[in-house]
C-alpha cells in the first residue's frame, strides 16, 4: 500500500519556519505532509530580541502567529514541547505527545550557556525568546518605579550589568542606552544615578568586526554612558552582583542579564546525537552524519566552511539559507534526485548600537557607521520579515522608526 511521507519539523524559527514555506511551494499536498512543530503559536524575530529586553519595541511588534504565514489545512501545525526524538523508531516525544516522521528537521535554536560560572544560572536573566526578554524589561521598569517610590533606597537598584561583549551583549547595551533616561524620565530619577555596565573576558568588544569598527562602536556607547569592564573574568553571580577579575572585584546592580554564551538546543543532547560544542556538525547537505532522513539546521547545527576549515558562524542569515537548502533537499530525496550542499552566501554583518547608530561590513567590504549602518539594519530586520511572512506581515511588523 502506498505510504505518504511524512515531514515533521522541530522549531518555527528563522530555520523551520523558512524550511517549511519553501516545503509547500516545492511539493503538492499528494506528494507528503507536512508537520510543524513549535513552542508557541507564533514566531518571533530572534535578532529582536535585545530591543524587546531592553523595552524599546513592543513584544509584539516582534512575533508574528505561525498561522498567518503557514496555511494550517496544508501544513499541520503543533504548538507543544520537544523533549527529544527516538531515531530508532523515527517517533518525535513532546510534552503533551508524540508523532512518528519519515524525514525530521531539527530546528529547535539556542539555549543559554554559562560556561559553569558559579551562581549565573540561578541568578541571572537572559536574552532568549519573547517571554525572558519581557522578563528582563518588566524587571528593570520594577527597578525603577520601586527605587522611585522609596520601596528602595540603594542606588545600585538602578544599576544594569550585561556579562558578555557579543552581538547580544553590545545591541542590547545600546539600545539600555536609549531606554534608561527614558526610565529616567518616566520615574523622576537623576541619570547620574544610573549605570550600564558590560563585563567581559576577552580584551575587546565584538570580535567578528574589524578593529576601527569596534573602537567606533565602544567610543558612541561610552559617548552615551555604558561602562565597560573588558578582560575581566567574572568568577560568580551573586542575586545581586559580579564578583570579577583576579581581585575579585564585587559590582552591586538590580539588573543581571547574561549574553555570554549559547549552546545548541538540549532536544539534541536528549536525542543522542554525536555532539561536539553543543551542536551536531551535520553533512555538507545539512543531514546528520549516518541519518539519511534527519536534518539538523540553524543554531543546532554546525555546518563547515571548506574554504576556512571552520564552521559558517551560526546567525539568522545562515539559518534561513539553511531552511531553503533543505527545503530543497527534502524534496530532492522524495524525487531520488541528488542532493545538493549548502554555501553560505555572506551578506555582510550590521551590528546596531540603539535606534540611530551602529556599526557594520556589507557585501562588497563596504563599511558602515552611524545612520548608515542603523538604516542598513532595518533593511536586514525588514528582509527577514519578508522571507518568512511575506508583504502583509512586513506591512504590520516592519520597522520604520524615523530618526
Ligand atoms: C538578541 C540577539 C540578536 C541577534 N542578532 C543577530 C543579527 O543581527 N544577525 C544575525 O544573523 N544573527 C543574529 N542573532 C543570532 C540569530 O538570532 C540566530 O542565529 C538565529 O535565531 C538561529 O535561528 P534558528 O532557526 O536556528 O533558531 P531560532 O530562530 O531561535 O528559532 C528556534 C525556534 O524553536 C522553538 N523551540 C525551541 N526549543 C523548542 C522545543 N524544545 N520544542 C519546540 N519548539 C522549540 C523556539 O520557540 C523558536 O521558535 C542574534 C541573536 C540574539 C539572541
Amino acid at each position: 500500500m502506498y505510504h505518504k511521507p511524512k515531514i515533521v519539523v522541530l522549531g518555527a524559527g528563522y530555520a523551520g519556519l523558512k524550511t517549511v514555506r519553501d516545503l509547500t511551494k516545492a511539493l503538492s499536498p499528494d506528494e507528503a505532509d507536512i508537520v510543524l512543530i513549535n513552542k508557541h503559536n507564533y514566531h518571533y524575530e530572534t535578532t529582536w530580541l535585545h530591543e524587546v529586553a531592553a523595552g524599546t519595541i513592543n513584544p509584539n511588534q516582534a512575533r508574528f502567529m505561525i498561522s498567518d504565514v503557514v496555511n494550517p489545512s496544508r501544513v499541520r501545525l503543533i504548538y507543544d514541547t520537544v523533549e527529544k526524538v527516538n531515531k530508532e523508531d523515527q517517533r518525535v516525544i513532546l510534552e503533551n505527545g508524540e508523532i512518528t516522521y519519515d524525514y525530521l528537521v531539527i530546528a529547535t535554536g539556542f539555549e543559554t550557556n554559562t560556561f559553569g560560572i558559579k551562581g549565573m544560572e540561578e541568578n541571572s536573566l537572559s536574552i532568549v525568546d519573547i517571554n525572558s526578554s519581557r522578563l528582563i524589561r518588566e524587571h528593570i521598569e520594577l527597578k525603577f518605579a520601586k527605587y522611585s517610590a522609596g520601596e528602595i533606597t540603594d542606588e545600585s537598584a538602578l544599576t544594569i550589568l550585561v556579562g558578555g561583549a557579543g552581538f547580544t551583549g553590545i545591541e542590547f547595551v545600546g539600545e539600555l542606552a536609549e531606554k534608561v533616561p527614558q526610565l529616567c524620565k518616566k520615574y523622576d530619577i537623576d541619570l547620574k544615578k544610573t549605570r550600564i555596565i558590560n563585563v567581559e573576558a576577552m580584551p575587546s568588544i565584538l570580535p567578528m568586526f574589524e578593529k576601527d569598527l569596534v573602537e567606533y562602536a565602544m567610543k558612541s556607547l561610552e559617548d552615551r554612558g555604558i561602562e565597560f569592564r573588558l578582560g575581566a573574568a567574572i568568577n560568580e553571580c551573586t542575586k545581586d552582583s559580579f564578583i570579577i577579575g583576579e581581585n575579585n572585584e564585587e559590582i552591586k546592580a538590580g539588573t543581571i542579564v547574561w549574553t555570554g554564551g549559547v549552546t545548541g538546543s538540549s532536544v539534541l543532547t536528549e536525542s543522542g546525537f554525536e555532539i561536539e560544542r553543543g551542536k551536531v556538525m551535520v553533512n555538507s547537505d545539512l543531514r546528520a552524519p549516518n541519518h539519511d532522513n534527519i536534518f539538523v539546521l540553524g543554531d543546532c547545527a554546525w555546518v563547515m566552511d571548506p574554504q576556512a576549515d571552520r564552521p559558517f558562524p551560526p546567525t539568522a542569515q545562515a539559518a534561513l539559507q539553511h531552511g531553503e537548502v533543505c527545503a530543497r533537499n527534502i524534496k530532492a530525496l522524495l524525487h531520488d534526485e541528488p542532493l545538493e550542499n549548502f554555501h553560505f552566501v555572506d551578506r555582510g554583518t550590521v551590528a546596531s548600537l540603539g535606534v540611530t547608530d551602529g556599526i557594520g561590513n556589507i557585501l562588497d567590504g563596504t563599511k558602515l557607521t552611524g545612520k548608515a549602518a542603523a538604516t542598513m539594519k532595518k533593511v536586514v530586520d525588514n528582509r527577514s520579515l519578508f522571507k518568512l511572512g511575506g508583504t502583509r506581515i512586513l506591512l504590520k511588523k516592519g520597522k520604520v522608526r524615523p530618526f
